[in-house]
């Protein structure tokens, strides 16, 4: 086992279990013009988020309080270890309002993040819904053109809408689940795309000189063609050069996707300004990949992913990675997946299975659960001995879903503009520590 940083040991530990935190805690919190609290810091350089199993839940031993004004996770009533919160930005609240479900009683709204959707639900909601119809009641329909993700990311979402939700097989540990509604495709609503390119023009001026330390990426429900959704992605960044005359110097802009059948699309979505390619797997073995996602995507050979990673690979100037789920398939097999991929140059996203959505029904059906944190760490421990191997640096950093890059000594800085002047929270010692 690794000797890992104290501050990453304690992420994985409360990753393993969620954070509770008291509605009211919650509502103070929003009212202080803080970002929710699944995007966590440990201090300065250690992301979440936490909130797989949080709010409010019991079985969690960490606890979120505030105590002489300092935000402090306690561990079975002792002191764990300080956090801090994002603040909430200025450019969430262009918001795009859904058309149905516009309930007027919301006292806040959702986000979505790569690889967690996740609420901050009215002062004694407690309970993450399980039907995102549910979630738009809750938020009144409304969610923000431009997300901020737990690693200074920028995430857009044309589409809500997945193809396999429509045929309803979507995958089973899907966190972005509901009923397919024709309005989740907002790249079809008219003004969408233009009233995008203004936000992400606020975002970027409320982000000024530190564009650099942020990312952006485009992710979405599988948008059904043979691109996959790559035409949508595209005309995602013309829509922001429309509005802004360039794209915005980020530290990489990375497109969310599963492999377009024709590869003349990842030709064509590196042309548009894509710099990065993120092809998510899941899950590697067939048989798991069939009973895991009984859709077209589960029925697609690993084959053709090695095809497309290495096509991407001679086009993308950035990364080109991937993404497994650890908890809901056979370790050993899942192993296997990260070494053929890290052999080609691709990094995986290890990534700890989420209960949300369709994941809690996973949970109750199949038994599934969010890995320990002794599994998470067993497994980074293995995948960063393979990326070693293969001489593969670990996906870009990505603190939040995937610790791997954390745990291999990757940090990423806390942005200054997403952040409130009394946060820095690294080196003041708990009043009765
Ligand atoms: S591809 Fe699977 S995990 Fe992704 S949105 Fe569709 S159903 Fe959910």
């Amino acid at each position: 086992m690794s000797v890992i940083d104290k501050a990453v040991d304690q992420k994985i530990k409360i990753m393993g279990h969620g954070l509770k935190i008291t509605p009211q805690l919650k509502q103070e919190l929003l009212a202080e013009g803080y970002y929710h609290a699944p995007l966590t810091w440990i201090g300065d350089n250690i992301t979440g988020p936490f909130s797989f199993d949080g709010y409010g839940r019991s079985d969690s031993p960490f606890e979120v309080r505030r105590v002489d004004g300092q935000l402090q996770v306690f561990e079975h009533g002792k002191f764990f270890t300080n956090i801090a919160f994002y603040k909430r930005p200025k450019f969430w609240e262009y918001q795009w309002a859904f058309k149905k479900n516009k309930s007027g009683g919301a006292t806040t709204a959702v986000f979505l993040d790569e690889g967690v959707s996740s609420v901050l639900t009215p002062c004694g909601q407690e309970e993450f819904p399980e039907n995102e119809n549910a979630t738009l009641e809750l938020t009144g329909g409304k969610f923000p053109f431009v997300s901020l993700a737990c690693y200074n990311g920028l995430c857009i979402w044309p589409s809500w809408g997945c193809t396999y939700t429509k045929s309803k097989n979507a995958c089973r540990f899907c966190c972005i689940p509901g009923n397919y509604d024709e309005d989740k495709l907002l790249y079809k609503q008219p003004g969408w795309f233009e009233a995008l390119g203004v936000a992400v023009e606020a975002a970027v001026e409320e982000i000024g000189d530190e564009i650099g330390k942020f990312s952006i990426t485009v992710d979405a429900g599988t948008i059904p063609g043979p691109d996959k959704g790559a035409a949508v992605y595209i005309k995602t960044l013309e829509a922001i050069k429309a509005r802004l005359g360039y794209l915005p110097k980020a530290s990489y802009i990375r497109a969310v996707i599963e492999p377009p059948t024709d590869e003349k699309w990842l030709q064509a979505l590196r042309d548009a300004g894509y710099t990065d390619i993120q092809m998510d797997v899941d899950v590697y073995d067939e048989s798991e990949r069939r009973n895991l996602m009984p859709n077209a995507k589960g029925y697609r050979k690993i084959s053709d992913y090695l095809k497309a990673f290495k096509k991407a690979k001679q086009i993308f100037p950035g990364e080109v990675a991937t993404q497994l789920i650890a908890g809901i398939q056979n370790e050993e097999k899942l192993l296997a997946g990260f070494e053929q991929f890290a052999a080609i140059g691709v990094p995986t996203l290890l990534t700890p299975f989420l209960v949300g959505g369709l994941g809690k029904k996973l949970k109750r059906e199949a038994g599934a659960d969010v890995p320990s944190s002794d599994t998470m760490k067993r497994l980074y421990d293995r995948a960063s001995a393979i990326l070693v191997k293969h001489d593969c640096p670990p996906a870009q950093f990505r603190g939040g879903v995937s610790s791997l890059a954390e745990f291999m000594g990757k940090r990423l800085k806390r942005a200054d503009v997403v952040t409130h002047d009394n946060d820095r929270v690294h080196d003041r010692v708990p009043a009765f520590a």
